[in-house]
């Protein structure tokens, strides 16, 4: 909260004192905890929590099948309401399970052929670089890293002085789980438009935080969850996929949901992008889903993407103060995502130190963002990452606890901390 000279009190970011007590008002947890975790899995606002346990109920008084039948409007909303929120349209959207389903999907759907080149970010989450492994393993692809420029994000210059016909996919993640960097996603599909690649967007981290929109960016496929920053419950996620690169992608499992059995020898797989999706789902948490993403488009992700840059701006500059302390953000543009190391101190002993308080940090290692933190020399850092319903006040809390910590125990953190990868593109495999 800023004091004006009036002497009324204006909240960060496009939230008034007023919007930010409603927000936490609509927020049971906000009672409890002081949650920045929201990177990890976001609170739950009410609205998300009573459409979920509302279509329990339902399931438990007349039947699954028969509560989804009752509930058939508001399931099939939910695909506009994702459409809305990515700025695509509903037969773009599959709703999965997870980020990782939704990505795997996509990702394991695209036919690789022996010299396709893979290129991809220095930030990438585990689960998609093991992916990479194992197809460039399973095809004869080859999986090549674009370095980083000087500010920590992906290189577009070497991005696009690396691209040729062999080219197949440009695999990156637009906010890493490790840090505040946001990647320059637009500008890498620019580069995709120029040479006709693959475009997927790894955005878990980003969407529900910052305005993400598909056709802004120019990606063909994207994928994120229900649970982090679009404070959905858990177990739900989503993918985009371009209607016209639909049939350049083969999904890697069918069902009677996502393809019909049309005679004895044929089948024929649906034409929209539900051809990634499986017969049964939790229609509790996907209903759920639907309810955040609404919850979200009411405040406005301008506003949401404002209020979060400013909220973590501040939780910088003041841990900035704090002796000891190093924040590990890179990249020209940051967003809600903190992360930070104190000397001597492991980042494990902050987070109980802080849960000891009611104040919920997470910790990102090494084996989650290999990449990147190897080239950091980092093994572990604290991860707060804050939403628009986190306080000034929260954060004030957060740094003092963190100045007092009396938190022992060797760290195991200390790097370089350059936050430069090296210029050359390299060839993993
Ligand atoms: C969390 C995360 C994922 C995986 O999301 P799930 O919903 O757990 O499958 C993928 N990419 C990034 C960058 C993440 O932070």
């Amino acid at each position: 909260m800023t004091q004006t000279r009036a002497g009324q009190v204006v909240a960060q970011g496009g939230f008034t004192r007023g919007d930010v007590a409603r927000a936490r008002a609509d927020t049971p947890g906000c009672a409890k905890v002081v949650h920045l975790n929201n990177a990890g899995a976001s609170l739950m606002p009410r609205q998300v929590l009573d459409a979920s346990v509302r279509h329990l109920h339902l399931e438990a008084g007349m039947g699954g099948y028969e509560a989804a039948a009752h509930a058939a409007e508001d399931i099939e909303s939910v695909y506009g309401s994702a459409a809305r929120l990515l700025g695509c349209d509903r037969d773009e959207i599959a709703l999965v399970d997870n980020a990782t389903r939704a990505w795997g999907m996509a990702f394991y759907g695209i036919p690789f052929r022996p010299g396709d080149r893979i290129l991809t970010s220095t930030v990438e989450y585990a689960s998609n670089f093991i992916a990479y492994l194992q197809i460039a393993e399973r095809t004869g692809a080859r999986v090549e890293v674009v370095p980083d420029d000087e500010h920590g994000q992906i290189s577009v210059d070497a991005l696009r002085a690396a691209m040729d016909e062999r080219v197949r996919l440009i695999s990156v993640t637009h906010v890493p789980t490790n840090g505040g960097l946001v990647n320059p996603a637009a500008e890498v599909g620019k580069v995709a438009r120029e040479t006709g690649a693959l475009y997927l967007l790894d955005a878990c981290q980003s969407v529900g935080q910052l305005d993400v929109d598909v056709r802004e960016i120019g990606c063909d496929m994207l994928s994120t969850t229900g649970r982090k920053y679009l404070r959905g419950p858990r177990g739900t996620g989503l993918l985009y996929v371009r209607r016209d690169v639909l049939d350049r992608l083969v999904p890697p499992t069918l069902d009677l949901h996502s393809a019909t059995w049309t005679a004895a020898d044929r089948y024929d797989i649906r034409p929209d992008a539900r051809r990634f999706e499986t017969w049964e789902a939790n229609y509790a948490a996907r209903l759920g889903l639907g309810a955040a993403i609404d919850h979200a488009l009411g405040w406005g992700l301008p506003r949401i993407q404002a209020r979060v840059t400013q909220l973590a701006e501040t939780l910088r500059e003041q841990l900035g103060e704090v002796p000891g302390i190093t924040v590990r953000d890179l990249g020209v543009r940051r967003c809600g995502i903190t992360t930070f190391t104190l000397d001597g101190v492991a980042p494990d002993n902050i987070k109980s130190a802080m849960a000891a308080q009611g104040i919920n940090v997470s910790v990102s290692r090494t084996a989650s963002t290999r990449l990147d933190m190897d080239a950091r020399g980092l093994a572990e850092v604290v991860r707060a990452s804050v939403h628009y319903y986190n306080t000034e006040e929260e954060i004030a809390a957060l740094v003092s606890a963190v100045r007092n910590c009396s938190c022992s125990g060797p760290g195991t953190a200390a790097g370089a901390g350059t936050g430069a990868h090296g210029g050359k593109l390299a060839s993993v495999r």
